[in-house]
């Protein structure tokens, strides 16, 4: 995807600071960070939103979680706790068009919704 903000970060013609990355996944620093410590994980491969993503792409979704628990324990914020929030299309506030999860943490995190 040419334009995308996350496929040229994906790509490294926008710079970030990557926390984590294999050949499917790629996490890195939120550059408007919302708590202490807000990562961002992406598929590599691009998917518009939760709601574009298809049957085939479940693995990779499951995978992504697994990636989330180990940037966690690398952190070392796994006991302490966190967040992870997908925000998908117009209604869930959704502003750069690629699937990403974000995980918040390193402070008691307000505003609960649910
Ligand atoms: P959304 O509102 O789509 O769920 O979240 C998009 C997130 O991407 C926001 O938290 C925003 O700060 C972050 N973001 C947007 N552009 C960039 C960028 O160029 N680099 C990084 N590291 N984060 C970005
Ligand atoms: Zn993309």
């Amino acid at each position: 995807m040419e334009d995308c903000i996350f496929c040229k970060i994906i790509r490294g013609e926008i710079p970030s600071i990557k926390v984590y990355e294999d050949d499917e996944i790629l996490a890195f620093n939120d550059v408007n960070p919302a708590a202490p410590i807000h990562i961002l994980v992406i598929p590599k491969k691009h998917i518009n939103s939760l709601a574009d993503m298809k049957p085939e792409d479940e693995k990779l979704v499951g995978k992504i979680y697994g990636v989330i628990n180990k940037i966690a324990e690398d952190k070392g914020f796994k006991d302490e706790g966190f967040r992870v929030i997908v925000n998908c299309g117009k209604n869930g506030g959704q502003e750069v068009m690629h699937l990403h999860f974000h995980i918040l943490a390193g402070k008691q995190l307000g505003e609960k919704i649910v």
